[in-house]
């Protein structure tokens, strides 16, 4: 099976499965998209802005060449090996009497109303043995792909290495190896959902994105809600009403994931009075920092009254930036890193983190913008990954101002993460998987800060 497997956009995985066929990113490597529980009870078709509500099988020939690796030779790599061949990790392998999980398993964050339907409680996956799996064809695939939960902070085993977030929900599966010593490891940069926004699987991508974290060994999530995300107000000049359902949920997530979770408050400067309250009113509830998307240009004075706060409360700010802004696009006003760095000079005591240098764009005009403004931090999701991009930023601005993320794709930040292991000393990994976060948000908001 390719490497390439599971890429692409989610939504072309839901029009697969709610057209009840295979999809496919290759003609050669074909997968099909098994259903997790919850969609299955629901209907693929209601998954209405497409969504990973369920897992992708290799399919016929791809299904047998992945089949015939020995699971032996697919976990427990030690932590300098290559990359595998994605052939060698394409099959999940879960050993015998290790309880599996439904992979649609849901959390809903407190305070947020809550359909019966997802009423229900963990409930004990089934089991499954080795020979049972490796034995079944592909198509008979009625349930959702188990994976063993690893706890908080645990090292993934490096077989994942480079492959692709479906490929590595597979490794992590079949990896069996011992927990290790939690190390601490911050997402500046994630995103979580709730009832309102456009996705009707949300309940599932933020119980995902969970799972994807305790493999990955994310021990905090620094996330944001824009608004509605688009359903009742535009994404990035969102309403009043919807910021505060947002941060509503974010904060409700918080309460229920206090060790995991935190939030930024995000705001609209446009609503330069409703800003002001609303930061002080999400800081009092227990969020870290200040999210801005592209409501307004980074260097618009409206913004000062914002970092003023944040000055004064001594949080970061979060600001999305379009690395190079050649023109501007319908409904957004984006900024770009020589903007964000007429904001933070004006603002030096403040600290501001450039939102996903890995985002799109051309990386290296910000890189260039940032180097002579030290305030601004480099967060690195997104889903670039760039050859010579992890090394630029390393010259531009040094480790120092790195902060590891991975905003909407998971699989990118984490192949980051596997090449910056490869990259850098242990001391500037740490400084990069967490230190370097933590001296950005107020002291002793995360675990080990
Ligand atoms: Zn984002």
């Amino acid at each position: 099976m390719a490497g390439a497997v599971g890429r692409g956009p989610p939504s072309a995985w839901c029009r697969a499965a709610a057209a009840g066929r295979p999809w496919a990113v290759s003609a050669r490597d074909r997968v099909e998209w098994v259903p997790g529980r919850e969609a299955l009870a629901r209907g693929a078709a209601h998954l209405r802005a497409g969504g990973e509500a369920g897992a992708l099988r290799p399919v016929g020939a791809a299904a047998r060449r992945a089949a015939a690796v020995h699971p032996a030779d697919a976990v427990a790599q030690p932590a300098d090996a290559v990359a595998q061949p994605a052939d060698a990790v394409a099959r999940p392998a879960v050993p015998a009497g290790v309880a599996v999980p439904p992979a649609d398993e849901a959390v809903p964050p407190a305070g947020v109303a809550v359909p019966p339907a997802a009423a229900a409680g963990r409930r004990p996956g089934p089991l499954v043995r080795p020979a049972a799996a490796a034995g079944r064809p592909a198509a008979a695939a009625g349930r959702p792909v188990g994976a063993v939960v690893r706890p908080v902070g645990a090292v993934v085993s490096a077989a994942a290495a480079g492959c692709a977030w479906q490929s590595c929900r597979s490794v992590m599966a079949q990896d069996t190896t011992p927990p290790q010593i939690p190390a601490m490891l911050i997402d500046v940069h994630a995103h979580f959902y709730h009832d309102r926004t456009l996705r009707a699987d949300w309940r599932e991508r933020n119980a995902s994105r969970l799972r994807a974290g305790e493999r990955i060994g994310i021990t905090t999530h620094v996330a944001s809600i824009l608004g509605s995300f688009g359903r009742t107000s535009p994404t990035y000049f969102p309403s009043p009403a919807d910021l505060e359902y947002g941060n509503n949920a974010l904060i409700g997530l918080e309460h229920t994931h206090p060790d995991r979770i935190r939030g930024y408050v995000t705001v609209n400067p446009n609503y330069a009075a409703h800003a002001r309250v609303e930061i002080q009113r999400g800081l009092a509830a227990g969020m870290i920092g200040i999210k801005l998307a592209a409501s307004r240009r980074a260097s618009d004075p409206l913004l000062d009254p914002i970092c003023e706060l944040a000055r004064e409360r001594g949080v970061p700010v979060l600001h999305h930036v379009w690395q190079h802004r050649r023109r501007d696009w319908p409904g957004q006003e984006a900024s770009d890193a020589v903007e964000l760095c007429v904001l933070a000079a004006r603002h030096p005591d403040v600290r501001f983190i450039l939102a996903h240098i890995g985002g799109g764009g051309d990386w290296q005009h910000s890189l260039a913008a940032l180097a002579r403004v030290p305030n601004v931090a480099v967060d690195l999701s997104g889903s670039g990954v760039d050859g010579g991009m992890l090394e630029s930023c390393l010259a531009a601005v040094g480790v120092e101002r790195l902060v590891w993320g991975t905003d909407l794709t998971m699989d990118t930040g984490w192949a980051k993460l596997r090449y910056l292991e490869r990259l850098l000393a242990p001391k500037e990994l740490e400084l990069v998987r967490w230190k370097n976060a933590a001296r950005l948000f107020p002291h002793g908001v995360f675990p080990s800060d």
